[in-house]
């Protein structure tokens, strides 16, 4: 079990929700229609791995992709006790043939390693409407995000995971990706970093 880095604090991760099609052009770039109310899935806290290290490339798919995203991190009632940027990894040739279907994705999102995120930041005092982040591959800059494009704004993804389940320490919210998604290759390295969280570094094995 991945244990959570919270200011150098050591936090052991719960339940990791993920929104899907959160920002609009993301949506559009997949085809996929603006959703009425936030998609929601899930991935094991298992599958999570920290900054810093290699990812193995899964060996049943063919296009992994990246999805750069603020991920939150939850405390006591739901409040927000820290902020980091993550890679919500997706092997997206699989997903298709699961979408057709009509089949569950966790083949094509809960494998092991799918879940890459960074340190943790305390939240106080970062405008959660204001937030601007960036994902490099190999040093080119292929996504450029901003909490302000959200369809679902945070405290409104909040608001609706509330409904359906009690929110808990330790649980950690993806909140979507904005456009720009694209593959990876074994040999790659990327970085996603903001100006309110630094900066974290994955290598694709
Ligand atoms: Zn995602």
């Amino acid at each position: 079990m991945l244990e959570l880095d919270l200011d150098g604090r050591r936090v052991p991760a719960g339940r990791v929700f993920c929104i899907g099609r959160n920002y609009a052009e993301h949506a559009r770039e997949l085809n996929n229609p603006v959703p009425a109310e936030p998609v929601v899935f899930m991935k094991p806290a298992a599958s999570l791995v920290g900054p810093d290290c290699g990812i193995l490339y899964p060996a049943h798919g063919e296009d992994l992709q990246f999805e750069t995203e603020i991920v939150l991190l939850l405390g006591q009632g739901g409040a927000i006790d820290g902020l980091s940027l993550g890679l919500d990894l997706t092997l997206r040739d699989v997903q298709s043939r699961l979408k057709a279907k009509g089949l569950p994705w966790e083949r094509a999102k809960a494998f092991e390693q799918s879940g890459a995120v960074g340190r943790f930041v305390e939240p106080d005092g970062l405008p959660l409407d204001d937030l601007r982040f960036e994902c490099r591959v190999k040093g080119e800059l292929r996504q450029s995000g901003h909490s302000a494009d959200m369809l679902f704004p945070i405290p409104r993804l909040l608001e609706e995971l509330a409904r359906v389940w009690r929110l808990a320490p330790g649980d950690l919210v993806y909140t979507g990706t904005p456009s720009g998604v694209g593959s990876l290759a074994r040999g790659d390295r990327i970085e996603v970093s903001a100006d309110w969280f630094g900066r974290s570094v994955w290598a694709i094995l």
